[in-house]
């Protein structure tokens, strides 16, 4: 039995409300009057609902609360308090980005019966989205290929990753991003994982890959260097709470493993 008692997760864009000195961002409210029409159900939590809500930025937040950036919960807390978090900030960004219809500009309103927005006045149906990326290491022997991106500051090598475009399978899109990044061809591609990526709302699909053919050309575009690395001697790279530090950390297991 659900207990009535419900729980909030309060966010604005990429902001939530946090206790002071602590991670905990799921609250009970002692609110009388919240607004139903800025609470979204993100699920149960402890046989409780739990809900997002908006709160405007420049609002009074309760006592012994701060705002607090999502980011700054990566690897501060397990993944399922993360996901709820990043599941709070999307559905309310989505709400609020969709309050006016993109094909007719009639006001949009809270669908009763499903997770989404509605034009009365054309009948379309506005979901919140998501956009599915892919993100590969890619091995040859003892080595994996890691690339640093044109928009990091520091010196910092990653996974290759990019968006999966309309009309594309993952796995085309795979090929195509490796093929436009690093101008090689690969094989055997091995899914890993997935791993909701709020930043503000990526799907990231892990996969290894086997080097196939041809030699490291960067595009100069959104690479600007890539390598190959042996297991052992790793560039600074991604921590393991993000899907490519997994599949990295995967990677050199397997090395050590297999005795390499
Ligand atoms: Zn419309």
């Amino acid at each position: 039995m659900v207990n009535a008692r419900p729980l909030f997760v309060s966010v604005s864009g990429q902001l939530l409300i946090c206790q002071a000195e602590s991670q905990k961002f799921i609250y009970e409210s002692s609110q009388d009057s919240i607004d139903r029409e800025t609470l979204h159900l993100l699920g149960i939590y402890n046989k409780r609902p739990c809900y997002a809500l908006f709160h405007a930025p420049n609002t009074p937040i309760p006592p012994g609360f701060e705002w607090r950036a999502l980011r700054s919960f990566l690897g501060q807390v397990d993944d399922l308090h993360f996901d709820l978090a990043g599941r709070a900030c999307q559905i309310i960004s989505w709400d609020r980005e969709h309050r006016f219809c993109g094909s007719c500009g009639q006001e949009t309103a809270a669908s009763s019966v499903d997770n989404a927005r509605i034009c009365h006045d054309c009948n379309k149906q506005f979901y919140p989205r998501i956009s599915p990326c892919v993100i590969v290491v890619i091995t040859r022997e003892d080595h994996c290929l890691l690339a640093r991106n044109a928009a990091w500051e520091r010196r910092y090598f990653s996974a290759l990753a990019g968006f999966v475009e309309p009309g594309e399978t993952v796995e085309y899109a795979l090929h195509r991003e490796v093929k436009e990044e690093v101008s090689i061809e690969v094989q055997n591609l091995k899914y890993f994982g997935s791993q909701p990526w709020p930043f503000p709302g990526q799907l990231m699909l892990g996969f290894h890959a086997e080097h196939k053919a041809g030699e490291i050309e960067v595009d100069q575009r959104e690479i600007v260097e890539a390598d190959w690395w042996h297991y052992q001697n790793l560039p600074p790279c991604p921590n393991p709470y993000t899907l490519s530090g997994r599949l990295i950390e995967h990677f050199v297991s397997e090395c050590i493993e297999s005795g390499r």
